[in-house]
């Protein structure tokens, strides 16, 4: 799935766990709920059958600089509270790892452990099939959605 779908959709899933916290939660725990939140989206998103990037290498490290790039400017916002932009990014690291993990495993360090890791995350990759694989297409509206989402909740 694209890096943006889940950079959105994690963010989107961090900011409504704070909805479930109470009051007195602290800083950092709304910010280690956020990221909890945006994960749990990926192994959700990923379930669904879908469409993968079918090139690697330096063609993909530039699609994914321009994704992160275009998803940081358009999640997060100057106009904010520090706070709730904290928990933004922290929900767009949750909703990214799973994959990071598995693309630090192929280009960056080549630990077997790294490996079974991202495996074990991907265990329900594809097994939710409901009809035609989600194309990109599908995706960006899904990362559209949620960056609309997240950029019309109110302040907090
Ligand atoms: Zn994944």
């Amino acid at each position: 799935m694209t890096a943006s779908t889940h950079l959105a959709v994690g963010a989107a899933f961090g900011l409504t766990a704070q909805r479930c916290l109470s009051s007195s939660v602290s800083d950092p725990e709304k910010l280690f709920w956020s990221f909890a939140a945006g994960f749990v989206s990926h192994i959700l998103l990923d379930a669904f059958p879908h469409q993968e990037y079918s090139f690697g290498g330096t063609k993909l490290g530039i699609v994914l600089f321009v994704e992160i790039t275009a998803m940081l400017v358009l999640l997060l916002s100057p106009d904010r509270p520090l706070m709730t932009n904290a928990i933004i990014f922290f929900g767009m690291v949750g909703g990214a790892l799973p994959d990071v993990i598995e693309l630090a495993h192929r280009y960056i360090v080549n630990w077997p452990w790294l490996d079974a890791l991202g495996t074990k995350i991907h265990f329900c990759h594809g097994t939710i099939s409901l009809g035609p694989m989600v194309n990109f297409n599908t995706q960006f509206l899904v990362a559209l959605i949620a960056v609309i989402f997240v950029r019309l909740r109110p302040v907090s």
